[in-house]
């Protein structure tokens, strides 16, 4: 049978591979702790649970418009005002099924078979499978962690032809937790202005910066800057929401427009009780949120205390998002078994195997020498994990 070639060069998610098998493996009822995928694991506030109750009860069961309800339309446009200071119509937002949807209908907008999208590494994994899939080229620019793994103007000069339609930026940034500054933004911004590339700005992590740090969105630069950018943010990582499935975007009208179209064809509105759900989010009280981002604070300061005092292993303290990238190259040639750790592949199979410690090697994000842990999970787990660490380590010969 004469499958779909596109379909066929798309590889499955490894963060979402990574943690079915560590779920499968805890069902089957063994001790193993997982730092998979980046997924809160606090509960969804209740308030929110109780709208969807309320939104259900009242009958808000049936079809609402494609992009979305008006209140939660609405509700997006004073969140993108009082954080980010950013003027949009509620006709400018589209609700989508996630923020993965969100982008899928960004690169379905404005892609034209063959254009390319520049995406800068260590990268969130479905980047390149996402603009494949809407027939574009995805060019991986990779900026190593000697430049806090942020892309440069430079490097995007070099890298932009006469085929180059979009930069992602995603700060902060799932993997490495980089976030950028606002100085950076604007010189990042000058650069996609002069070649009149589109900027996809990824703001999903927005609210988890610790420290001083300040999240800034690149749309906020200029009336111009934000004509071309796309901003794609959602509830799931804020929230503590990821099974509800909303996400959103704010765009000129004719994208939004566009993506309205295609959505109203493709899936139709997103999940209505859902939506209603992302409404009581957006506008109700923030101290669960207060609670979850010092909660985070404390495991990232942990864990990176700890990785810092391990001898052969490595991390830049992350500003924000809920990852850690931890360095193994200096684990090359060791054995463990009578195995030997080449890549951080054999890293990642290795541990799980000896340790039951699930980790997501870099490969996925284009980082070749790290593994990704995330901290979504209990101090008493990323405790337990890097004794385990300590322990895979003293066995290595
Ligand atoms: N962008 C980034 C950088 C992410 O890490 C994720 C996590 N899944 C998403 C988008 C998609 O989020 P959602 O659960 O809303 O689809
Ligand atoms: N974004 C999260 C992660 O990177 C969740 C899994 C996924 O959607 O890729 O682990």
């Amino acid at each position: 049978m004469n499958l779909s070639k596109k379909f066929m060069g798309i590889s499955p998610s490894p963060t979402l591979s990574i943690d079915a098998k560590f779920k499968q493996m805890k069902a089957d009822g063994l001790n193993v702790v997982g730092f998979g995928a980046g997924e809160p694991d606090f509960d969804t506030p209740s308030h929110i649970k109780q709208a969807a109750i309320d939104a259900i009860m009242s009958g808000m069961t049936k079809y609402t418009p494609a992009s979305g309800i008006l209140p939660l339309k609405k509700a997006v446009c004073d969140k993108l005002k009082k954080d980010n200071n950013l003027d949009y119509e509620p006709s400018q937002i589209v609700i989508s099924n996630g923020a993965k949807h969100s982008l899928m209908n960004v690169f379905g907008a404005i892609l034209n078979p063959g254009d390319e999208v520049i995406i800068p590494a260590p990268y969130w994994v479905s980047y390149s499978e996402m603009v494949k899939l809407n027939d574009g080229v995805p060019v991986i620019v990779y900026s190593g962690e000697d430049e806090d793994f942020k892309i440069t103007p430079k490097k995007i000069e070099e890298n932009i032809t006469d085929k180059t339609k979009a930069i992602i930026i995603n700060s902060p940034s799932n993997p490495t937790g980089m976030v950028y500054t606002e100085e950076e933004l604007k010189n990042i911004a000058d650069v996609c202005l002069k070649h009149g590339i589109y900027i996809v700005s990824d703001e999903i992590y927005e609210y988890l910066i610790y420290d001083d740090k300040k999240h800034f969105s690149i749309a906020q630069i200029s009336d111009e800057i934000k004509d071309i950018t796309i901003i794609v943010n959602g509830v799931s990582k804020t929230y503590a929401m990821t099974g509800w499935r909303i996400g959103y975007t704010a765009s000129n009208p004719t994208i939004a427009k566009m993506m309205s179209n295609v959505q109203s064809h493709a899936t139709s509105n997103p999940n209505s009780i859902a939506q209603y759900a992302a409404l009581a989010a957006l506008t109700g009280p923030t101290d669960e949120l207060d609670k979850m981002i010092s909660e985070f604070s404390k495991r990232r300061d942990y864990m990176c205390e700890r990785i810092e005092k391990i001898d052969g292993v490595s991390s830049l303290k992350p500003n924000g998002a809920f990852y850690v990238m931890m360095n193994i190259s200096k684990l090359y040639g060791k054995q463990i078994n009578g195995k030997t750790i080449n890549s951080a592949d054999d890293f990642a199979e290795f541990f799980l195997e000896s340790k039951l410690v699930a980790v997501v090697p870099g490969t996925g994000f284009s980082a070749k020498d790290y593994v990704r842990w995330s901290y979504a999970t209990s101090l008493e787990n990323i405790k337990e994990g890097l004794d385990r660490l300590e322990s895979f380590l003293s066995e290595l010969k």
